[in-house]
């Protein structure tokens, strides 16, 4: 590949050495289980009083929502527009994922479509900082406590996002951000954390994620097996120290995408207030197969994220949607594409990606 979507060799070339002792000290220690000293790295980094380090973050999204009581014969709302772990997180809880439409500049939940799909069954609404972009927070919370709805944050994509001021994670009763390898901040391997400020949540989800325990062999309830390995946590703390420079190379990256590709295609759109973290720079074009095969020819990258809207998924077409229920999921669908974005990007890569989009995106 001449442009990389994600380029993970680049970045351990930058920190080798770190991360290298990093994980012999955990080898030389046999903790092969045990990620306390980054969760408390993360929740500092986040202002948040707890972390619970876990296997995924379709794990997370789960024990979040069934340590918070969420099960059969209740409604999570969230996004049409999403990847499914956050619809898996709900279903595997017992509850419905109920869908809502997206906003058609950020891509984010439409605040102004989530009253019309609450009814007497709805529980929670979980917002997705979709790409990289904080959701309308504001809006969603007013909506949350007229209802009385508990609000979980899919962080997935937005690790060190700020909605006015504030970190992503510190919106909802809980958050679960995930350190997926090609995440803002990914592990080498599956690895996640919830952040919440509710220390008896904190206990629930911990027992939950450990055979229902947090003393040997004494087992409150039936848990699962989701905890986080140490050589993820000792690399995840490594690399949090680099976070916040390789989320501003990606917002420098994403302006010059965008002044290289303003009269050419739709480009994102940060709205004020926010620090948009790109995860993905997204741009909307007419002939997207068209330009997904030219960069190919390239050998340039590109992804679409999500070419089929949850609703019309085959996990989800039993929920009876239609199509005209998500007029701008649906018409986004086949015209997104996401452009290489990572913190390893030259200006060469990226003026080599906007020449070529040129070529082909009139
Ligand atoms: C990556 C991601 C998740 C969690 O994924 P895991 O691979 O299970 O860690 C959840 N929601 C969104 C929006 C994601 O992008």
């Amino acid at each position: 590949m001449k442009v990389n979507f994600v380029d993970l060799k680049a970045q351990y070339k930058t920190i080798k050495p770190e991360v290298d002792q990093a994980i012999a000290a955990v080898v030389e220690s046999c903790a092969f289980v045990n990620s306390r000293s980054f969760e408390a790295d993360f929740s500092a980094y986040i202002g948040a009083e707890h972390c619970v380090g876990c296997g995924n973050g379709t794990d997370a999204l789960f024990m979040a929502m069934q340590s918070l009581g969420l099960g059969k014969g209740d409604e999570v709302i969230t996004a049409a527009n999403t990847f499914i772990a956050t619809a898996e997180g709900i279903g595997w809880t017992g509850a419905t994922p109920v869908f809502v439409d997206c906003d058609p500049v950020t891509y984010n939940i439409d605040p102004t479509k989530i009253e019309a799909a609450i009814t007497d069954r709805t529980k929670a609404i979980v917002p997705v900082h979709l790409y990289g972009q904080p959701a309308d927070m504001d809006a969603i919370l007013e909506i949350a406590k007229k209802h009385d709805l508990v609000v979980i944050e899919d962080a997935a994509q937005a690790h060190g996002a700020t909605y006015k001021g504030t970190k992503t994670g510190n919106f909802g009763k809980a958050a679960c951000f995930s350190f997926y390898p090609g995440k803002n901040l990914g592990a080498y391997g599956d690895a996640d954390a919830i952040i919440t400020d509710d220390q008896e949540l904190a206990t629930r989800m911990r027992k939950l994620s450990d055979h229902g325990s947090n003393v040997k062999y004494q087992h409150d309830f039936e848990g699962i097996n989701s905890r986080m390995d140490g050589i993820q946590g000792a690399v995840l703390s490594v690399k949090l120290k680099h976070l916040d420079k390789w989320s501003d190379r990606r917002i420098e990256v994403a302006a010059r995408y965008s002044e290289g590709l303003k009269d050419v295609c739709v480009t994102p759109v940060t709205v004020d207030g926010v620090r948009h973290v790109f995860h993905l720079y997204v741009i909307q074009v007419n002939n997207r197969d068209e330009l997904m095969k030219h960069l190919q020819e390239q050998d340039i990258a590109s992804g679409i994220h999500y070419p089929v809207p949850l609703p019309a998924t085959p996990a989800y077409t039993g929920l009876g949607y239609k199509s005209d229920q998500f007029p701008v999921a649906y018409g986004i669908a086949d015209k997104i594409v996401s452009l290489p974005m990572h913190g390893d990007l030259t200006d060469e890569d990226v003026d080599l990606v906007i020449a070529e989009v040129k070529k082909v995106v009139k």
